[in-house]
């Protein structure tokens, strides 16, 4: 039964998005305050931590442009002027960024699931 099986696969992504969005709405940002030396004398620097490409993304024309360039991975990087340690610094932006992108995602395993359920019960009674 196919409908069956993808319910049950738009069912697992539902509640793995879920747990997502509800593990992004608890993250905090970052404090301006080293976790070595406790020195406020931090300053922030971007780094590019790594670039994921999708082939939808990178081999499409005119709109992949632009999917690809948000998928570069910016980090930003705390680092203490007083002992050298930097740690990963998320802004209130970056927390605002993934509970957006973690909602987005579950909605769409949300309506996927209804599909599903819909397309389900459609053929049950077919
Ligand atoms: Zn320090």
């Amino acid at each position: 039964m196919m409908s069956g099986i993808f319910f049950v696969i738009a069912f697992i992504g539902l509640l793995i998005s879920n747990v997502k969005y509800e593990a992004a709405k608890k993250k905090h940002s970052s404090k301006m305050l080293c976790p070595n030396c406790k020195s406020r004398n931090i300053k922030i620097r971007k780094e590019i931590s790594g670039i994921t490409r999708t082939g939808l993304s990178s081999y499409g024309s005119g709109m992949g442009v632009h999917t690809g360039v948000s998928n570069v991975n910016r980090q930003r990087i705390g680092v203490c002027q007083d002992c050298g340690y930097d740690y990963p610094y998320t802004s209130e932006a970056d927390v605002k960024q993934a509970v957006a992108s973690a909602k987005g995602a579950y909605y769409f395993w949300l309506v996927l699931t209804i599909i599903a359920a819909g397309v389900g019960i459609w053929f049950f009674l077919h």
